[in-house]
């Protein structure tokens, strides 16, 4: 089949999957109108596809000959991770910020099983990896939409997957094995567009012991699998196609669902870890790298977005030339360009894997970018609502400045400087309203990991043998530890000039 249209994607989900919303089971998930709304923005990774003015960049031919999606491809050098971050870029300054969730968190899936699956097969001499690439065939033709579930309910944060109590499924794991696959159980929490996908890859989401082996699993699933139940997040809106007071929302539903893992059987060609417990942690890090990468990427055009409505709402309001909004906007342009340099850093600076044709994210720049963002979002957000004024939490709705009994008043009190126009400030006023939404602070915060999981990363990466070298060099501590770098450097203050 190779690239799909919009119509074809819009047709695969007619496929009896379990779904629920806002209390009721979803028979035909096309049909309704908030998961509508997470159709027709994953239906954009489609539209592009097929758009001849971006299909060079988000396409490539595989070895028959066939267009398919890019993202699916392995990332075997710089060039590749700089054009996946073009894709991701592009996906998100067409959805307004929010790049189309079609396949942005499962290809980093994709990207981190394809890593480990090989270190795996070196040391068991299992074929994983040649599963990968079967999979990976399979995403091509049928062109899929993949969920990426890694985030487990977790139950007691304290206690390790097989130390849960009243019961042992707070964490995906294995309940039997037969001899063509495996049968899994447990809930992963928060697993964005996992009803609307067609399918969903399974990874821990942290590192495991021997007594967690059962944990240690990973896998492919069909979203329409017998024993999955898929339960959509709360929609922010309740109001589809309001277009006016829900800029974002209205266009915009991620529906990070709770997925149900009810006795799920895995064929074994779709199981790509099984047991091998000291991997488990290695496929959760690889996948932060790669997805870190992606998160920074989209946020630095999402930040566009924030600092161009901070600075349209300072013209609207007349308020630009004040030197407390001036001094907030240069902070706003200074997080958004450092936060698109640092990720693109982590594409330059990326790293071979040993041994085979592939690269991933530098892990250091992925997670230093990730906490920068996330540890400043608030900030922003705070400098945008300050910037705007209290009518973001009081503005009138849509209905009223629409209705012609209300109309004329709001047009008149509601304006800002003189020549804008009140339905220009009304609506951006309402784009910062989405913007800063609760919704918005903690995505930010925790999608991609938390911010202690990126410090844990930069903290057991960082080189502090080279910072101490540096430091005793400079106090002209002596003692028996070389580093290389330090140790050879010349005198100074020079001493021939002594
Ligand atoms: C909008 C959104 C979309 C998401 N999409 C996806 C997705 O598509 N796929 C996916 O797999 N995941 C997804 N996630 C999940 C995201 O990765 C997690 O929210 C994040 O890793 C934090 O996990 P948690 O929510 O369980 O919070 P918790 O783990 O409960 O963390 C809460 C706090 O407790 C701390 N904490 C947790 N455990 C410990 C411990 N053992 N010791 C000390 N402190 C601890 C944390 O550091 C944090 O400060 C998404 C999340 C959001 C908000």
């Amino acid at each position: 089949m190779a690239i799909r249209t919009p119509q074809e994607y819009i047709e695969s989900l007619k496929d009896n999957r379990v779904v629920y919303c806002l209390g009721e089971r979803v028979k035909d998930v096309t049909q309704h109108p908030i998961l509508k709304i997470c159709i027709n923005w994953m239906a954009m990774d489609f539209v592009l596809q097929q758009d001849p003015r971006y299909q060079a960049l988000v396409t490539e031919k595989d070895e028959e000959g066939e267009l398919v999606s890019f993202v699916f491809q392995p990332q075997r050098n710089v060039e590749d991770l700089l054009r996946l971050r073009e894709i991701v870029k592009l996906w998100a300054r067409v959805c307004y910020g929010k790049p189309s969730g079609a396949k942005f968190v499962g290809k980093d899936g994709l990207n981190a099983v394809t890593v480990v699956a090989q270190r795996v097969d070196k040391q068991f001499d299992t074929n994983y990896s040649e599963r990968v690439e079967e999979y990976r065939k399979y995403l091509q033709k049928t062109d899929a939409t993949i969920a990426l579930g890694m985030t487990d309910v977790k139950g007691d944060r304290s206690l390790r997957p097989s130390q849960q109590q009243p019961h042992q499924d707070y964490y995906v794991r294995i309940v039997d094995e037969l001899s063509d696959g495996i049968v899994v159980r447990g809930a992963k929490a928060h697993i964005s567009e996992a009803p609307l996908s067609n399918e969903i890859i399974v990874l821990p989401c942290r590192a495991m012991r021997e007594d967690d082996k059962d944990y240690a699993v990973c896998f492919a699933v069909p979203a329409n699998a017998e024993g999955l139940t898929l339960i959509s997040a709360e929609p922010e809106i309740r109001e589809p196609n309001n277009f006016f007071d829900y800029p974002l929302s209205a266009s915009i539903y991620l529906n990070d669902a709770m997925v149900i893992f009810d006795d799920v059987f895995i064929p074994k060609e779709r199981v790509f870890l099984k047991g091998e417990w000291s991997f488990a942690g290695q496929i959760a890090y690889m996948f932060g790298n790669f997805h870190r990468l992606s998160a920074e990427t989209y946020k630095a055009a999402e930040l566009e977005l924030v600092v161009g409505a901070a600075a349209l709402m300072a013209e609207y309001n007349n308020v630009a030339r004040a030197p407390h909004i001036r001094d907030m906007l240069t902070w706003l342009v200074q997080y958004a360009e450092a936060t698109e340099v640092m990720g693109r850093a982590a594409c330059e600076y990326c790293v071979s894997e040993a041994d085979s044709n592939l690269v991933y994210p530098n892990p250091m720049y992925a997670n230093i970018t990730k906490l920068f963002f996330a540890d400043n979002w608030h900030q922003a957000t705070k400098y945008l609502q300050d910037i705007a004024g209290g009518i973001v939490a009081t503005a009138p709705s849509g209905k009223d400045y629409f209705n012609p009994e209300t109309h004329d008043m709001i047009e008149k009190y509601l304006g800002g400087k003189a020549g804008v126009p009140t339905e220009h400030r009304l609506r951006l006023i309402k784009l910062i309203r989405d913007l800063t939404s609760s919704y918005e602070d903690v995505l930010t915060l925790h999608a991609e990991g938390s911010l202690a999981a990126q410090r844990l990363s930069i903290y057991a990466l960082a080189d502090f043998e080279r910072y101490k070298a540096a430091a005793k060099r400079a106090a002209r501590i002596k003692d028996e530890v070389e580093h290389p770098l330090y140790s050879q450097l010349p005198d100074f203050p020079p001493r021939s000039l002594a």
